[in-house]
């Protein structure tokens, strides 16, 4: 979409649409790392109707089209994102339990938080879930991103997802075509996840004492008081990157607003005012470091978005 030229919407899309449609709205405001350049639209669907108006309506446009959730996981670029930015946060919360013999099922929308979805499985007595406490993202963005910690991953859990198809047909992804693999998944491109399918096993005595022990865990791993997305980089088989990292010599190199962090090798932080290139400055330099000690090729895991 060229820059200049304001979205002109349909009038029924205008009508119709229940949630709320910002324009020209600053990316920082809605991620983790608080970088990244305006948006030309961000559409927050409030339902499935709404979902399927905004990607007809960019389809229809030739607009490109970005989904997030939380942001916890995304770089966005100085220039900002091109086209309409899909936000599952506001709508999509909805989450519905199917007891059973065994534990229960959950039905949970894409826009419903990790952290909210443990806690409910604690108040229930069901396991699985533990490894997500403290992360910090929604349902969508962890099912894409197949988040995990401590050993334990999404794909441990998730029996398949709901997702719009870039066409606005409905489908239901079984998990074994969910191509799930570390810190990956292939959701049909230009697919949008509405909701994930559970499955929680009864959970033992000890349940409450596993989430206080992984809690405890993070709390000592990362001590972070800046503003991050979490691991930049994905741990390479059997490697600690964090570890890489610190033996490359990076820990507490800064570049203008951005410093990789003093408590943690594999997070980037944002002291302040940091941009989106500060921090593609220090992965670039933490990405040759690396592999000049080590032969060693960092992959990043944070996903980057939008324009320089
Ligand atoms: C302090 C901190 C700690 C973290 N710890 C961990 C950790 O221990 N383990 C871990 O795995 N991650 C961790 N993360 C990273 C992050 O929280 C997870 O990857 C999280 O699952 C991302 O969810 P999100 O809603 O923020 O997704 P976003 O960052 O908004 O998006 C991530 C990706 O998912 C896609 N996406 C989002 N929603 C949808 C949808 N509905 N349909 C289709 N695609 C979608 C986006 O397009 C993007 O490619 C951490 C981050 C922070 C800030």
């Amino acid at each position: 979409m060229d820059k200049k030229t304001p979205v002109q919407y349909p009038l029924f899309v205008i009508q119709r649409f229940k949630g709320k449609v910002l324009f020209d709205v600053p990316m920082s405001g809605y991620t983790s790392w608080r970088i990244g350049g305006p948006a030309d639209v961000m559409a927050f669907p409030a339902d499935e109707t709404d979902l399927k108006d905004i990607m007809a309506f960019a389809e229809s446009k030739g607009f490109p089209v970005h989904v997030m959730g939380c942001g916890t996981n995304l770089l966005v670029r100085d220039a900002g994102v091109r086209g309409v930015v899909i936000n599952m946060t506001e709508g999509f919360k909805d989450v519905s339990w199917h007891v059973d013999a065994d534990g229960a099922r959950a039905v949970a929308g894409a826009g419903a938080r990790l952290t909210e979805l443990l806690a409910e499985c604690r108040k229930r007595g069901l396991a699985g879930l533990e490894f997500a406490c403290g992360i910090p993202g929604a349902v969508g963005g962890a099912v894409c991103m197949n988040a995990g910690a401590y050993g334990a991953e999404i794909k441990d859990v998730c029996d398949g997802v709901e997702l719009i198809t870039k066409k606005g047909a409905r489908r239901f992804i079984p998990r074994d075509e969910l191509g799930f693999g570390y810190r990956t998944s292939n959701i049909p491109k230009g697919g949008v996840i509405t909701r994930a399918h559970f499955r929680f096993r009864t959970a033992d005595e000890a349940l409450a004492a596993r989430i206080g022990d992984i809690a405890g865990r993070r709390r000592l791993s990362a001590k972070v008081a800046f503003p991050n997305a979490g691991s930049v980089f994905k741990n390479p088989e059997g490697r600690s990157a964090g570890a890489l990292i610190e033996a490359a010599g990076c820990k507490g190199e800064r570049h203008a607003g951005a410093q990789v962090s003093e408590a943690h090798a594999n997070y980037i932080v944002n002291l302040g005012g940091a941009k989106a290139k500060d921090v593609l400055h220090l992965m670039a330099m933490i990405r040759d470091r690396v592999y000049s000690a080590s032969g060693v090729v960092l992959e990043p895991e944070v996903k980057v978005i939008g324009e320089d």
